[in-house]
């Protein structure tokens, strides 16, 4: 039996060293959680091409991008790549909105992941809600998620009075769709959001009035998640307001104890880009009303009929969305929360914008495929320009490797977790690829390799081969007995090996097969 002074000595000394000892131990695991943990920003501009960033034009990117820069005023981007790697090599892999978002969510080619169009009304295209996403794995490792912006992953369905209220139902009162969007739709709360708490959803191509559905009624002037609402905000600048205003957290939109992730989807620089009614009237008069045509059109490739009555638009659309990533990474900055942030700017694809005497996208050439990609890490990386080639479904286990959460990548992804080449450009962990697949429009497939653009049509014919170091415009489309025989076997030895990896349907095709001007796909043996 313990004596008194047994009893009073672990009273007196043993009991609160215990408690202390437990309560430091609690204090430094709650300590080291927070600052363990990475917040996330993904910025997607909607046809923006690599090209439209100012920076390529300064001394210390001579040489990085392939062809000229184009003329536009970006300080806040250019500062941004300042401090972040600047990925001089990144393309979408299939240069449309739905296309690209589904691969960034999923981690997986179109193929898989149920969108090889864009959704529409009248086809079945959609993310396939029970897919295990990137914001899903976020949301279940403890993230707050968040999404602003255009969404454009979900099957469009009509579910909606005649105001755009969604109603859920095809039958009365809903059935109809969503007036001024044929495209895009509102995503309902559930598996479709996946895994995204903080919802603030913009639809439509009119920049000044989008429609807005969120579940912050106070975003909202008091109305539901579900009732359509317009405020007559430019759409990206209303939704920079709202990631400003998340980033301080005025309203308790997020937990301070969790790491936060934002997908920020702007749709400028999209069409239209016809008036004032589609930018900012100060940028334009200031940076592109005045300028020559020549020179803001510097391409060799352009036919500046198709582009001179757009482009002083689409071009202060990008200086107008650099000024909003510029006040979000202001306030990134000033809550102290800049250290520990990823920002990774990116677009869905590029714009033509007169090259090859076409404007828009979703086709193989430069100026549609070629896309922004920037990464800043202060904590772990600091500037560098890197020729990664590396594909959309490779950003969702990239990230996840970069954030420590590489094992909760689903198993069934097509993507690369290229982490330790980013982190440490001489890493040897994984291989650097040396082509990028291009899966288009209507069974086109292709690679793009540092030096060749190669595609085939679904037919197995090859309808696209440039030389982009000795023509960077791609003026001359070449046949395959202009390149040398090791270029032909390796571009036509990395498609199939591209398609029978991601089990794309031409590698099995034999109609495709019979019909590749080289050698059929399916015969080729990728397991080297
Ligand atoms: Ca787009």
């Amino acid at each position: 039996m313990k004596s008194f002074s047994e009893i009073k000595y672990h009273l007196l000394y043993v009991l609160p060293l215990i408690l202390f000892i437990s309560s430091s131990y609690a204090g430094s695991v709650k300590s080291v959680k927070i600052q363990d943990k990475t917040n996330v920003i993904i910025i997607v501009a909607d046809q923006m091409r690599r090209a439209g960033m100012g920076f390529w034009s300064q001394p210390e990117y001579q040489g990085a991008l392939n062809g000229v820069s184009d003329p536009v005023v970006t300080p806040n981007i250019d500062r941004l790549a300042a401090e972040g790697v600047v990925f001089n090599q990144a393309i979408s892999n299939y240069p449309l909105c739905s296309p690209f978002r589904a691969m960034l969510m999923s981690g997986m080619y179109p193929n898989k992941n149920g969108v090889a169009q864009n959704t529409h009304i009248g086809r079945l295209a959609g993310l396939k809600p029970e897919i295990k996403t990137l914001t899903n794995v976020l949301f279940e490792q403890g993230y707050n998620t968040a999404l602003f912006g255009k969404v454009h992953w979900h099957v469009n369905k009509p579910l909606f009075d005649q105001q755009g209220n969604y109603q859920g139902t095809e039958n009365a009162p809903g059935g109809h769709y969503i007036k001024q969007t044929n495209f895009d739709t509102y995503v309902p709360p559930g598996k479709s959001r996946h895994g995204i708490e903080y919802w603030f959803q913009n639809l439509s191509h009119v920049h000044k009035n989008p429609l807005i559905y969120s579940n912050d009624p106070a975003t909202m002037a008091g109305k539901n998640d579900g009732q359509v609402h317009t405020n007559g905000i430019y759409s990206a600048v209303g939704q920079a307001d709202r990631i400003i205003e998340y980033l301080q957290n005025n309203r308790q939109q997020r937990d301070t104890e969790k790491p936060f992730s934002i997908l920020w989807t702007m749709e400028p620089p999209h069409g239209p880009y016809e008036s004032l009614n589609d930018t900012d009237e100060q940028i334009y008069n200031t940076y592109y009303k005045d300028k020559p045509i020549i020179k803001l059109l510097n391409r060799p490739n352009i036919d500046v009929k198709t582009a001179e009555k757009f482009v002083r638009y689409y071009f202060s659309m990008i200086t107008l969305i650099d000024r909003e990533i510029g006040r979000v990474l202001t306030t990134l900055k000033s809550q102290g929360l800049e250290g520990n942030t990823i920002v990774i700017f990116t677009a869905d694809h590029g714009e033509m914008m007169g090259s090859h005497g076409k404007m828009s996208k979703n086709v193989v050439e430069e100026e549609s495929l070629s896309i922004p990609f920037i990464l800043k890490y202060p904590l772990k990386l600091s500037h560098r320009i890197d020729d990664l080639m590396f594909g959309i479904p490779d950003i969702m286990p990239t990230l996840l490797g970069l954030l420590n959460l590489g094992d909760k990548t689903p198993d069934n992804i097509d993507g690369v977790d290229y982490s330790s080449i980013i982190i440490d450009p001489k890493s040897t962990k994984v291989n650097r690829p040396i082509s990028s697949l291009y899966y288009g429009k209507e069974g086109e497939v292709g690679v793009r390799t540092a030096r060749y653009t190669y595609a085939l049509n679904n037919s197995g014919q090859l309808f696209a081969l440039y030389d982009n170091v000795n023509d960077p415009y791609q003026m001359n489309n070449l046949e395959l007995k202009d390149i040398p025989k090791k270029d032909r076997v390796l571009l036509n030895t990395e498609l199939a090996c591209w398609l029978q990896s991601i089990d794309h349907p031409n590698a099995s095709l034999p109609s495709f097969n019979r019909h590749v001007t080289l050698f059929p796909i399916n015969e080729i043996d990728c397991h080297r």
